[in-house]
């Protein structure tokens, strides 16, 4: 027996996996994910090792294989509590064991330390004087100078002292190597949560409409739902039944608060916490909550700290430094000595699923990593996931229900316009008569509005109003989009062209773009009511550090009356005197060719429309749409998510969608469109074959929705089953499959478990 082992992660490239002999006396104690000690070189040098998996050949020259020498003792590290967790991955979402390793241990080369660096005196007082009166003897002016400030502060920052007394290291040596002063260094983490607070040019001023947020705050009283939930959580936790909850709370009704609960107990009893929330809901306001309790204990972690500061985050949380871990999903990966605790704000986002391999889901991989070291996962939103509901009535999750705002607000009352009507009507105007008359009215009261777009840019496709000819990205199989100064941009290849002004097919003049974007809406806003303020936050305007967090803390500040954005202004902020939300084109989300658009549709407009009346004054909203009898725009309106789920998990039963039954995408993609061709059709053949006996569907391959990027074609085959692991096994016979036949060296394959799009 061998085991293949992976070492010294910290500082070895991963791409390396090492062979050795499992002595007998190990054989059925070792297990994958286990830290080991293995010689190592010419030098047989102890190291450490994971196990990532056995084997019972060995690839290499058997006389060379050295042996294990012994299982690490000091129990299971994290890293190797992780690798247990990437193997899971890797069964469960495909791809190989390096990747799944590169997905939860994500900082691999260690960061240079950041150290502090003091000056302490060592002599007495009567010493150090007569020493000081010597160097003044002498002249020795910078010795003189650094004593004195010792003498009157025996610990001195280096920094300070060779900034400001301008005293170079050597004079420090100097007197150090005389025995009168020890230069110490101190290794120092980065702290982030610190520095978004003060650093970054920001005065320290509570800010962000969060008055006098500083570190004291009224303990709020728990409404009986919050403390119900808290409570149900508590029993089961402290009694070790850990488990995973579904908190559906409405929005405004305190989810936040109950999950800062439920961490202050889980960090009471010694162990750590992570939250995860969407990237774009990760901003000052939420940090500060969390800080409010846990002060300097609490860490985040994003893609806009510096790989520095990510490594620090990852030893401070290792070394047992914080106790809760705030960031987006590869948060989870947080290497904490005892995680107690999982929480998923949110969870329904589309950005829980990882488009990289492993395309793994956040929410499954919480439970998992919970699973394997005795922590329960609690996940939130007033839009739950169908998977999520769909698990809790089957007993899987505990369902925790917060039916009430906080302050009892009522919920806003919504109003559905019909477009095809105003157009009938004559107004051809993206505002319609109800949203204008609404809007004159608030900026009048002097309340504030949110205008809200689901799609990002200028404006969207160009296309010929006579023939219907849709311009596209010659590369890709998209339509381009209309950019500022006349250019047709693609998206994802970055192809541009000039927007042409007759249509290529048939010369009508007809041309232009489809519907509105953000920056059109802004205009039509400012033109229809002059002496408002409007700001905007979409894609261009946040692109610039802390855009998006500058535009929310003016938008709280009410330095404008109105926000016009893409779906990142309706999450994870709180304004109190927003009274109406306006979403323009509630169609855009419906018509995607996904089976998820509906679920889409109604979690984005119920978001949408909860931004308003969360403060004392009742809230209204607008919803605009060309299908106003949609089930999703209907049961928005009514804010009635228990209508909603009950008509979707109908049509999910009936198509056989997830989360009734099991979907895998093969992804299949190549340059070549004829040998793409062909691997699928081999790819496909032996799927059937593999299949045989077990109840599979076996879809394709299709031409996904984008048939091309960037010269590569691109094409998917899926496969339907009532059980997941089912998918499983075919998965890892297609893995062998495709690893052992060279006719596909060529061609790109990827496994998409449960996919949030179709492709
Ligand atoms: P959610 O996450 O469900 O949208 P939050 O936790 O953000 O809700 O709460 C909305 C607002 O209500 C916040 O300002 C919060 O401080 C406040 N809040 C929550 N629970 C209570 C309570 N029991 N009493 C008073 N205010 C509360
Ligand atoms: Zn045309
Ligand atoms: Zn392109």
């Amino acid at each position: 027996m061998f085991a293949n082992i992976i070492v010294d992660i910290t500082h070895e490239k991963l791409d390396k996996i090492f062979q050795y002999r499992v002595p007998s006396r190990l054989e059925g104690e070792l297990c994958t994910g286990m830290e080991v000690t293995v010689p190592f070189g010419r030098g047989n040098r102890r190291i450490k090792g994971y196990v990532i998996g056995f084997s019972e050949t060995c690839d290499y020259d058997l006389s060379k294989v050295k042996e294990i020498e012994d299982i690490s003792r000091k129990g299971v590290a994290i890293e190797g509590r992780l690798v247990a967790l990437a193997a899971w991955m890797k069964e469960n979402y495909g791809g190989t064991m390096i990747q799944a390793l590169k997905t939860v241990l994500p900082i691999k080369q260690k960061e240079q330390e950041k150290v502090k660096k003091r000056i302490r005196l060592l002599v007495s007082e009567a010493e150090g004087k007569e020493k000081l009166s010597y160097y003044l003897e002498k002249n020795q002016r910078a010795r003189a100078r650094l004593l004195a400030a010792l003498l009157d502060d025996a610990v001195l920052d280096y920094e300070l002292v060779n900034k400001k007394l301008n005293i170079t290291l050597s004079v420090v040596r100097a007197l150090e190597e005389q025995g009168i002063l020890a230069l110490e260094s101190e290794r120092v983490f980065r702290n982030p949560v610190h520095q978004d607070m003060y650093g970054n040019g920001r005065d320290g001023q509570p800010q962000n409409g969060n008055p006098g947020n500083g570190h004291k705050k009224e303990p709020i009283q728990f409404t009986d739902e919050q403390r119900a939930a808290v409570e149900t959580f508590w029993q089961d936790y402290k009694e070790g039944r850990y488990g995973t909850y579904l908190l559906h709370g409405v929005t405004g009704s305190g989810k936040t608060e109950v999950y800062i609960e439920m961490i202050r107990r889980v960090v009471e009893e010694g162990r750590q916490a992570i939250v995860l929330i969407p990237e774009i809901a990760l901003t000052f306001q939420t940090v500060m909550r969390f800080y409010c309790c846990f002060g300097e204990r609490v860490s985040i972690m994003h893609s806009r700290l510096s790989a520095g500061e990510r490594y620090d985050q990852m030893m401070r949380a290792k070394e047992g430094e914080i106790d809760v871990m705030i960031g987006p999903r590869s948060a989870l990966f947080t290497p904490f000595p005892d995680l107690g605790l999982v929480v998923i704000d949110e969870e329904h986002e589309n950005t829980y699923k990882s488009e990289q391999v492993p395309r793994y889901h956040a929410r499954e991989t919480a439970v998992a990593r919970a699973n394997m070291e005795c922590a329960s996962v609690v996940l939130g939103s007033a839009t739950p996931s169908l998977e999520a509901m769909y698990r809790a009535k089957r007993g899987e999750y505990r369902l925790l229900e917060l039916r009430q705002r906080s302050m009892r607000q009522e919920m806003a009352k919504v109003h559905v316009v019909d477009l095809r009507e105003e157009l009938k009507n004559g107004n051809r105007s993206i505002l319609s008569d109800k949203l204008a008359e609404l809007m004159e009215e608030r900026l009048q009261k002097k309340e504030q509005i949110m205008l809200f777009l689901n799609r990002r840019g200028y404006a969207g496709f160009v296309s010929c109003r006579e023939c219907g000819h849709v311009i596209k990205c010659p590369h890709c199989d998209v339509s381009l989009s209309s950019h500022m100064g006349g250019k047709l941009v693609c998206h994802y290849c970055g192809h541009e062209k000039i927007r042409p002004m007759v249509c290529p097919e048939c010369k009508s003049r007809h041309v232009g773009e489809f519907r509105a974007g953000t920056q059109q809406i802004e205009e039509i806003v400012k033109t229809r009511f002059p002496t408002a303020k409007v700001l905007r936050m979409d894609m261009d305007t946040t692109r610039e550090k802390d855009g998006h967090e500058k535009i929310l803390a003016a938008f709280a500040n009410e330095e404008a009356d109105i926000l016009v954005g893409t779906q990142m202004i309706v999450k994870g902020h709180d304004f109190p005197n927003v009274t109406l939300v306006g979403i323009l084109a509630a169609d855009m989300s419906l018509y995607g060719n996904d089976y998820r658009s509906g679920e889409r549709t109604f979690a984005l407009l119920t978001q949408a429309a909860g931004r308003a009346g969360r403060g004392q004054k009742a809230g209204e909203a607008v919803i605009q749409t060309y299908s106003p009898e949609h089930y999703a725009i209907q049961t928005a309106a009514r804010q009635d998510y228990a209508a909603f789920y009950e008509e979707e998990i109908r049509y999910r039963e009936l198509m056989g969608y997830p989360p009734v039954e099991n979907l895998l995408a093969v992804l299949v993609s190549c340059e070549d469109e004829a040998l793409l061709e062909k691997g699928c059709h081999y790819l496909k053949e032996y799927a059937v074959n593999a299949c045989k006996g077990v109840k599979i569907d076996i879809i394709g391959p299709a031409s996904p929705g984008i048939g091309k990027i960037n010269d590569v074609f691109r094409k998917v085959l899926y496969l339907k089953s009532e059980k997941y692991d089912t998918l499983v096994v075919v998965k890892n016979r297609l893995e062998k499959y495709i690893e052992l036949n060279r006719g596909f060296d060529k061609i790109r394959i990827q496994f998409d478990f449960n996919p949030m799009n179709v492709f």
